[in-house]
């Protein structure tokens, strides 16, 4: 599906705008009328598909990746049963997760501690990029 013109007065006259909640954003230019669109096709699909079982492997909720990746609770479970992911050590850990700019990202990583006594994962999301991080040792 292609987006072609503004869903409100009908101009071609469209610029994207940044991700909002992993969509991309429209704004139209003759009405300034900012506007999401769901998926683009398959592509997408694939996309967010390795991006919540990459999430569900580390152990985040269901509404959790919900959250992230804008996709339902139970789409997302649904995919896990549908390519057999099994989590090892289910609930043992429980990672926290931040959405940063690249910038912000930059900026936790010169900083040695943030690296010390922890596993992370930085995976793109959208225009940002999203750090999932966990302690290794902990009872
Ligand atoms: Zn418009």
């Amino acid at each position: 599906m292609k987006i072609e013109s503004c869903p409100k007065c009908r101009s071609p006259k469209i610029i994207k705008s940044g991700i909002v909640n992993s969509r991309q954003r429209y704004t139209c230019k003759q009405c300034s009328y900012n506007f999401t669109v769901d998926k683009i096709g398959k592509k997408i699909d694939d996309y967010y598909i390795t991006k919540a079982l990459q999430l569900y492997l580390e152990g985040l909720s269901y509404r959790e990746i919900e959250r992230i990746i804008g996709v339902s609770h139970v789409t997302v479970s649904n995919w896990v049963r549908h390519y057999k992911i099994k989590r090892l050590n289910d609930g043992m850990y429980h990672p926290t997760y931040r959405i940063i700019t690249h910038q912000e990202l930059v900026e936790q990583l010169k900083n040695k501690e943030f690296l010390t006594g922890a596993g992370m994962i930085i995976t793109e999301l959208g225009d940002k990029f999203m750090l999932i991080k966990w302690e290794r040792f902990r009872d």
